[in-house]
């Protein structure tokens, strides 16, 4: 969390994209408790009634109890925020090369994520898939994370009607398969946040493994001239600035990250 902090002005500063209008976090009757639970374990929310969550987002109505609102959070189009990055960078004289890396003599920092599993043994896939929809039937202008015990789902605007639904978490490296379980389970979760994405077009499926530690805390590893930086888990855009400026003192200063580790451990 304290890592993550920094990423929203870090993007907005170097990507522009960023919008900060908090997030809403809400759950189904039967899963009120769920919501206290997670009000216990997490910071900076307040509790909204029903009515003033219609007033935050009035497709919502009379559709939630309560609901917590985090207004510090902030969201943003990954690959917008990408390409502005990469744009910046090449203004700046960067080079990009696609392909595998050719051996280098100097110092090289390796972002491979999974494809590090030749070297960092400790690394495992943590499977993710989720839904692009189009749905301008609903009008949210914030995330809303709808808590359940099984099927957690969170809904991210991407403006014009856009939503992206996701996200599965299972353990298991395949990227490429996205099951009918999971469509099945998500898009249930969507139509019960609001019955109108049940008319929703579908624009895309995508699936991934997220790169993940042991305890899914990423890591920086010095190994030999290689500089590992790995296991950003579910948090690879909250994490990076945070990593980056970790990565960027050691090359400059020689300041030792807090995430370093010396050795890559044995299986
Ligand atoms: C469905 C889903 C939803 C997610 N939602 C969020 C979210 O809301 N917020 C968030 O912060 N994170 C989210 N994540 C997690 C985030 O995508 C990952 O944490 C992040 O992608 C990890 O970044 P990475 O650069 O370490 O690894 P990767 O994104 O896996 O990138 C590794 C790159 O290295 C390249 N590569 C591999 N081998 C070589 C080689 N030999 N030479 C050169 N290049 C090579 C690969 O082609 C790839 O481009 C989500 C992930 C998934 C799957």
């Amino acid at each position: 969390m304290r890592l993550g902090q920094e990423a929203a002005g870090w993007w907005r500063e170097h990507c522009g994209s960023v919008v900060r209008n908090g997030s809403l976090v809400v759950a189904l009757g039967r899963d009120l408790r769920e919501l206290d639970r997670f009000a216990r374990r997490t910071e900076r929310h307040e509790f909204l009634s029903s009515e003033a969550v219609g007033v935050l987002e009035p497709d919502l109505a009379g559709r939630f109890g309560r609901a917590l609102l985090f207004r510090d959070e902030a969201h943003l189009a990954p690959r917008e925020a990408l390409g502005a990055l990469r744009h910046r960078l090449e203004a700046d004289g960067v080079v990009f090369r696609e392909g595998p890396a050719p051996e280098s003599e100097g110092l090289t920092v390796d972002c491979r994520g999974l494809a590090a599993r030749d070297v960092l043994r400790d690394l495992r896939g943590v499977k993710g898939e989720m839904i692009v929809l189009r749905c301008p039937d609903v009008a949210l202008s914030r995330p809303v994370r709808l808590l359940h015990p099984r099927i957690p789902l969170y809904i991210v605007p991407r403006g014009d009607g856009v939503y992206m639904l996701g996200a599965t978490a299972i353990e298991s490296d395949d990227r490429r398969r996205v099951t009918a379980r999971s469509l099945l389970e998500m898009l249930s979760a969507a139509y019960a946040l609001h019955p109108a994405f049940g008319e929703a077009e579908v624009l895309e499926l995508g699936v991934d493994a997220r790169p993940a530690f042991p305890d899914n805390l990423p890591r920086i590893r010095r190994h030999g001239r290689r500089i590992h930086v790995n296991g950003l888990y579910r948090h690879g855009f909250l994490l990076a600035p945070a990593l980056a400026r970790m990565v960027a003192a050691l090359l400059l200063y020689d300041e030792r990250p807090e995430l370093m580790d010396e050795d890559i451990p044995e299986r």
